[in-house]
């Protein structure tokens, strides 16, 4: 059986692209192969997607799926955007980041955001493909529901009236950043 390596330590983004991907791989995680991930020092969503691909295709011999992505709040001028993982962090996990930012919104009229994912696939020959998505929403008064992971429980997307967190998971992978990202990318990348 073919195998893929899906670079990401979140599990919450590993169970969406595995769900995304064809049955036809068996995908490998880092965590089964003891690899950590390596430092985001890039500016973009794809240049740090980008580095998490050639970073994670040094250990194995087969194709590499990486995914980077975050949240991005119109008010605060797109943040925490790449460092919304780092912002979870500091403030010591995602229900306190959550909520830190219904703090912050509170004194706010626009509660738009969106979510961005990039996806880069690097294939065993060292070419890598990329494909960015995007879904636009805004964030919630509260934080709701237990599905999903990371900041699912303040999304709300356009068009919708309950969060990512109160929708069951089979819904959001269909329609989120993630999935707009590998629609593209597996126009680019017909096997997967
Ligand atoms: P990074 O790509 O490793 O820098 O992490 C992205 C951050 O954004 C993580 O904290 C994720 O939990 C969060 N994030 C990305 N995609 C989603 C999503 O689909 N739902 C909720 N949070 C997300």
């Amino acid at each position: 059986m073919k195998k893929i390596l899906i670079g990401t330590h979140n599990q919450g983004k590993f169970r969406e692209i595995a769900y995304l991907i064809s049955k036809k791989y068996k995908k490998i995680s880092p965590l089964t192969l003891k690899i950590k991930s390596p430092p985001e020092t890039g500016k973009t969503f794809s240049a740090n997607s980008k580095i998490k691909a050639k970073f994670f295709s040094k250990f194995v011999n087969y194709p590499v799926i990486t995914d980077d992505s975050g949240l991005c709040i119109k008010s605060f001028e797109n943040k925490p955007g790449i460092h919304s993982a780092r912002l979870a962090k500091r403030k010591g996990g995602f229900d306190l980041a959550m909520k830190f930012i219904l703090r912050q919104l509170a004194k706010k009229k626009n509660r738009s955001a969106y979510f961005i994912c990039n996806l880069s696939f690097k294939d065993k020959n060292g070419r890598i493909v990329s494909a960015e998505g995007r879904i636009n929403g805004k964030i919630s008064k509260n934080i709701l529901g237990k599905n999903g992971f990371g900041y699912d429980p303040i999304f709300i997307p356009a068009n919708k009236s309950i969060t990512f967190g109160e929708m069951v998971k089979s819904k959001k992978i269909k329609m989120d950043h993630r999935f707009e990202a590998f629609k593209k990318l597996k126009k680019k990348i017909k096997t997967l």
